[in-house]
């Protein structure tokens, strides 16, 4: 037998064995839709999922078993194909054959190979993150090697008796769940830095509550213990009182004392972190085409857009073509952390690039693909991709929509981020909200902190999928904004019982829509006629439109004189739809006869909020 045809009965041998176990049926062809609904996610995670892959579709798009398959194995399913004829697929096109290879690769383990950890470093502001990574990078890094000058390019990696670790440079728990939010998983260990002398402090639970969100362990990093009031113990205590036990007092947490000043224990951090890395047995497939994440990216003036790129599976190489989050572009240069060329990088090793088409954003994906054309179609076609998420169909869970997607099985849990004005209030609306869970969903707060809504919440509510309540809390100008961008509900509280009963309610399909008044334009009254069926205010319009359909508010001295809706608008003697800022118009009010010059009309309509 020649080699190909030997490693083709592998294949088809490899195949067959994998429908011998308990799997997921999926049928020759079947539509993003179809496939999402059987694998329960959302089509979009299902379109995520593809797009990690290299592969672009929208939601009605037809795909074949083999690209299912790999959706399927990377959601965790064992997959087999409906119908018989194993030998069929074996048969297909080199492309198909080459994407089932490369899903046997993932199921079978056989060409996987190990990868170094990828470590992201979070904590309260000054407890030494920076001087952490700073500290670790200058003790290990092979900077000077070839004449190389370290450079900063958004992570490094650093060599540990043989073994790697690769360091994000931006510490903090906000780009961590900004990448998350955009789909991608960068962090396979988090370290929580927490200064010995300060203990637990507020961005240190935050910090907590994302790394957890995100299922990533964590490595307590106790700094500054050479400071005299340096109290490990403490730190401990208050940890293990957010349910983060250390290894010495029976739990699985390490706490590794250290100090970024003296480097004293940053070599123990370091082993510490590989011996996490063993247990979480990472792996990956170094032979296909790269995909992997933005580090972060810039316009370098000389050069065009400049991307740090970690690979987190496959090997990316100079020449590729890939699609970088919404855009494409073929890389023409690579760059290490040294500053050197180099020709490709392999899983977890982050490179600075050269090729992109535009500046892509932190937390993009990048997938090669076979070609330049290829790429530009696949970023096209990605734009189509978000569109179809800013579709109101696709948008993050709300209360509102809450009972549907748990009735049509979309959502088993209600992830909530809660802000209290006080420590007190906090518990008690952390009970309350847990203790509504039932057999068919669980309402799981993913962190509680007293203080304002802030855009942290909001971007850890998108990557969680969850939705924001304040009680008593302020929404923070930049968390609202965020919210409109990402569609994260928020809901603001005075009163416990309000909250409770409207989850409540939501859980059981019973929530009430709320209305809220948008106020439309302004009108002065200038003159009053008298008519057969009333009297008619001459009015001239000072802002905003005033609209026939308007509900208005007739005003005297800032006063409310009335309240319903515009019976009658007229320009001259014609009735009109609306009338603008700057116009003239006759405006009689439902039920209202008593107008006087000077009184203000103000158009509203009634919109729903929630
Ligand atoms: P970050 O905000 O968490 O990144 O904190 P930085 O790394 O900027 O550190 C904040 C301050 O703490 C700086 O003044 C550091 O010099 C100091 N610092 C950091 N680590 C240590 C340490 O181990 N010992 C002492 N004494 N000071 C430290």
């Amino acid at each position: 037998m020649r080699s190909e045809e030997q490693s083709e009965a592998a294949l088809a041998t490899a195949i067959a064995d994998i429908g011998a176990g308990q799997a997921l049926v999926l049928p020759d062809n079947l539509t993003v839709k179809e496939l999402a609904d059987l694998v329960r996610v959302s089509p979009v995670d299902v379109i995520k999922e593809l797009i990690k892959n290299g592969i672009m579709a929208t939601i009605n798009q037809v795909i074949d078993f083999d690209t299912a398959a790999i959706v399927a194995s990377d959601l965790g399913y064992e997959v087999r194909e409906a119908t018989g004829g194993t030998e069929e697929v074996a048969e297909e096109e080199p492309q198909t054959r080459e994407q089932v290879r490369s899903y046997l690769a993932e199921v079978d383990g056989a060409p996987l190979q190990d990868r170094s950890p990828v470590v992201t470093v979070m904590g309260h502001v000054d407890h030494g993150k920076t001087s952490i990574l700073d500290s670790i990078r200058s003790a290990n890094v092979t900077a000077a090697e070839a004449g190389g000058i370290t450079q900063h390019i958004g992570a490094y990696q650093v060599d540990l008796d043989g073994r790697t670790i690769t360091f994000i440079d931006t510490p903090g728990h906000e780009a961590f769940t900004t990448m998350r939010a955009r789909g991608a998983m960068a962090t396979d260990v988090a370290i929580l830095v927490v200064a010995a002398d300060d203990g637990v402090m507020p961005q240190t639970r935050e910090a907590l509550s994302h790394a957890r969100a995100a299922g990533v362990p964590i490595v307590v990093a106790v700094n500054k213990m050479d400071l005299e009031d340096a109290n490990p113990d403490r730190v401990k205590q208050q940890l293990s009182e957010l349910g983060l036990i250390p290894e010495e007092w029976g739990g699985d947490t390490p706490f590794v004392p250290v100090s970024a000043k003296t480097a004293d224990g940053i070599k123990d951090l370091l082993e510490n972190i590989a011996v996490q890395a063993e247990v979480l047995e990472l792996k990956a497939n170094p032979d296909r085409p790269a995909v992997g994440v933005v580090l972060e990216a810039e316009l370098d003036t000389m050069r065009g857009p400049k991307a740090t790129l970690l690979v987190q599976t496959g090997t990316l190489r100079t020449g590729d073509s890939a699609i970088v989050g919404d855009t494409w572009g073929r890389i023409r240069a690579m760059f290490d952390q040294n500053g050197q060329r180099v020709d490709s990088a392999r899983p977890s090793v982050p490179v600075a690039v050269l090729g992109v088409n535009e500046v892509p954003n932190a937390g993009d994906i990048v997938s090669v693909v076979q070609s330049e054309r290829e790429a530009r179609a696949h970023a096209e076609a990605r734009q189509r991709v978000n569109e179809l998420e800013a579709d109101k169909a696709q948008r993050p869970v709300s209360l509102d929509t809450l009972f549907g997607e748990m009735s049509s099985g979309k959502v088993k849990e209600l992830n909530i981020i809660v802000r209290t004005d006080v420590q007190g209030t906090m518990e008690a609306v952390k009970q309350a909200l847990e203790g509504l869970s039932n057999d068919e969903v669980k309402v799981k707060i993913i962190h509680a902190a007293t203080g304002n809504v802030s855009e942290s919440d909001v971007m850890l509510a998108t990557a969680s999928n969850g939705i924001v309540v304040g009680f008593n809390a302020k929404v923070e100008g930049g968390a609202k904004r965020q919210a409109d961008v990402t569609g994260v509900e928020i809901r603001t509280y005075r009163v416990i019982y309000e909250l409770i009963e409207d989850v409540e309610k939501a859980m059981t399909g019973m929530l009430e829509p709320i209305y809220a008044d948008v106020v439309e334009g302004h009108a002065e009254v200038r003159q009053v006629f008298k008519a057969r069926r009333g009297s008619i205010a001459g009015c001239l319009v000072m802002d905003g439109t005033i609209n026939r359909t308007s509900l208005c508010r007739v005003t005297r001295g800032g006063e409310v004189l009335h309240q319903s809706r515009i019976e009658s608008l007229r320009r001259f003697k014609d009735d009109v739809r609306e009338v603008t800022a700057g116009l003239e118009c006759g405006i009689s009010v439902d039920g209202f006869n008593d107008f006087a010059e000077g009184d203000a009309i103000e158009a509203y309509r009634s919109e729903r909020q929630r």
